[in-house]
């Protein structure tokens, strides 16, 4: 919950409308029209307003102030832009964090963020089962929106098995519904786990009528996974993709969208044609990896037929199991129309275990261990994926110029896109 409120300033812009008015760097604001102040986004959802109230705590005095500007004038505040993550009060059957290795693992990675305010700004997923009742009204106040739910399944008492949470919350149904009726969008994924939460398509109709969208994906088994758990195999994929096309069929009718959308590694696992890319419309879920086939598969077409001459020279691609048909493919293509040579090396998870088969889960030992001594050329490309959100390091720790010198070739990290594919192998 959000006990402590209130912000220090930590400068006022010269000349700005709070300077005018006498407010000064290292003050706290304390409220706006009666409410607390408890992150930037309370600053940012009344700096675009006109008129309001803001009460500020002085070195001596409380002061309350009577705000008026025009919608797109900055009040002129400076705050701390940071918000601490709020751990999630759940231990998920599932939870990747659970199944990681035990080796030396960044701390960050083991973070449980399970915040609402994580999802708005930057579209992780939550559970809401952290959130209080008042805190949904916040949510609707401040007009926080997207919002990226994880739902699972519209069974309650089954969500609470699958979440194993520690607290009582409302159900999540009559939380979308409220959230939905206050304007918010919500973006909703069920994690699919064979054998626990299977009636996907009950959840699909108890959910549609207050979300946007709704990505299946399946369960990520690591070697260290809950034993309960198991993978997704060719028939269970089959079924959970029968009745997702059934829905995009009458939602598309009925909605004008699909409105569900099935992870690509379900059609992998079921052996089944990947969507084109015009029915992933507007690629709601592309964040949460669904479409991102059909997505690479046009930029790089659309981005082969724009060049007409490149040098490729002898290089090499390392990639995820599952990638690694389609950068092959493509690689192969590059290959035909400009020339050179290109390795493309498919990577095992020995770190996270062989059923992880994500280029994301790739780490750098793993691609030093199996391309040792292997034809490299003058530089090995990797996608960006592989690397941790900030700074040149792979999931275990290993640098990027730790695994170029070890392996002695240059290491080009790329954006995981068709058209910056085809740019970083003919040097575009
Ligand atoms: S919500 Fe579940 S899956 Fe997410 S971090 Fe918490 S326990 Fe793990």
């Amino acid at each position: 919950m959000l006990k402590y409120f209130g912000m220090k300033i930590l400068s006022v812009t010269k000349g700005s409308v709070a300077e005018e008015l006498g407010v000064r760097a290292g003050e706290e604001l304390i409220s706006f029209d009666g409410f607390p102040v408890f992150d930037f986004l309370d600053y940012d959802y009344y700096n675009s307003c006109e008129n309001f109230t803001m009460r500020v705590r002085g070195k001596d005095e409380i002061v309350d102030y009577e705000i008026e500007k025009y919608e797109d004038e900055d009040l002129g505040l400076e705050l701390s832009r940071e918000i601490p993550v709020r751990s999630c009060c759940n231990n998920c059957v599932f939870c990747f964090v659970d199944q990681l290795p035990e080796e030396e693992l960044r701390s960050t990675l083991r973070v449980k963020d399970d915040d609402y305010r994580h999802s708005f700004i930057f579209g992780n997923y939550v559970t809401l089962t952290n959130v209080s009742e008042s805190e949904i009204d916040r949510i609707i106040r401040l007009g926080l929106s997207p919002l990226y739910v994880s739902v699972h399944t519209s069974n309650e008492e089954l969500r609470r098995k699958i979440l194993r949470t520690k607290r009582e919350t409302p159900s999540i149904l009559s939380r979308l519904e409220k959230l939905s009726r206050g304007g918010i969008k919500i973006h909703a994924q069920i994690v699919y786990c064979p054998g626990i939460n299977d009636d996907v398509d009950s959840t699909i109709r108890d959910i549609e009528p207050y979300t946007q969208s709704l990505a299946v994906v399946p369960v990520g088994l690591t070697r260290n996974c809950n034993p309960e758990l198991k993978k997704v195999d060719s028939a269970s994929a089959d079924a959970v993709l029968s009745v997702v096309e059934k829905w995009q069929k009458e939602l598309l009718v009925r909605r004008g969208t699909r409105f569900v959308f099935a992870a690509d590694e379900l059609y992998l696992a079921a052996g089944k044609e990947l969507p084109s890319f015009e029915d992933y419309e507007d690629f709601a879920q592309i964040e949460n990896g669904i479409g991102l086939i059909a997505a690479f598969k046009h930029e790089f077409d659309a981005a082969m037929e724009s060049y007409e001459n490149g040098d490729v020279g002898e290089l090499s691609i390392a990639t995820g199991e599952s990638a690694a048909p389609l950068i092959t493919e493509c690689a192969l293509k590059v290959q035909k129309k400009f020339g050179g040579k290109i390795n493309v090396y498919k990577i095992r998870n020995d770190f996270f275990g062989s059923t992880v088969t994500v280029a994301g889960l790739v780490v750098g030992r793993d691609i030093f261990n199996q391309l040792s001594g292997k034809p490299l050329g003058s530089r090995l490309v990797l996608p960006k994926v592989m690397l941790r959100e900030f700074g040149d390091v792979f999931l275990d720790g290993t640098t990027v110029s730790e695994l170029s010198e070890k392996l002695g070739v240059k290491v080009q990290i790329i954006q995981p896109d068709g058209e910056s594919f085809v740019k970083a192998l003919i040097r575009a």
